[in-house]
């Protein structure tokens, strides 16, 4: 590989949305199904919040929140609010992505074709025009094609959703607290893709 063909890669992966949700961190919450009910789950706020806005987030949440000896645990501090579903726009809800590395940069045909032989890429494309986006996958006969570079999806986990906490129903200090937890995530992920594209 030349430099400028080692730079180029590095560019498209940088800016590919797999690549991106695989190097970044993950949030300060998890999203637990438990017995048909939601709950967000803090991994450890202790020391993250002052007296006066733990009053605050247990006037809000105390109720629902997890109590130990009769203590708010902020260790363990999870409750149930409503949380919101999209399908994931990493793969659009497939669960699965073709590893970036195959094609971040784009594909010819040609270089389709090269991941199998050329007559069993012209029997595959028999019928390729009534091609049908919502039809269950065919095999085609060329392992491109048939998801033989799928990975699971980095963003969704495989989930085909991703569920975060309805931000208007936490209390203000746990919503500015995630807000500023995912500017973070952005700086630090833009900081690595910026060295990545460096060579580092
Ligand atoms: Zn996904």
């Amino acid at each position: 590989m030349s430099l400028r063909d080692f730079y180029m890669e590095r560019i498209n992966l940088s800016n590919d949305p797999r690549f991106r949700a695989s190097m970044r961190g993950s949030s300060c919450y998890n999203i637990v199904r438990q017995n048909g009910r939601t709950f967000v789950q803090f991994d450890n706020l202790s020391g993250d919040f002052d007296a006066e806005e733990i009053r605050e987030i247990a006037r809000v949440h105390g109720k629902l929140a997890v109590e130990r000896d009769g203590e708010l645990d902020l260790n363990d501090w999870h409750f149930e609010v409503p949380v919101e579903a999209q399908v994931c726009p990493c793969c659009r809800g497939e669960g699965k992505v073709t590893d970036p590395s195959i094609d971040a940069g784009g594909l010819t045909w040609e270089q389709v074709r090269e991941f199998d032989s050329p007559s069993e890429w012209d029997e595959a494309m028999e019928g390729w025009e009534d091609y049908d986006e919502d039809a269950p996958p065919r095999r085609t006969g060329n392992s491109y094609l048939d998801g033989h570079f799928d990975v699971t999806c980095p963003e969704c986990n495989g989930q085909n959703v991703v569920r975060s906490p309805d931000l208007k129903v936490l209390a203000s200090p746990l919503r500015e607290y995630v807000q500023r937890y995912e500017e973070g995530l952005d700086a630090d992920l833009a900081e690595r893709m910026a060295e990545f594209r460096m060579g580092c």
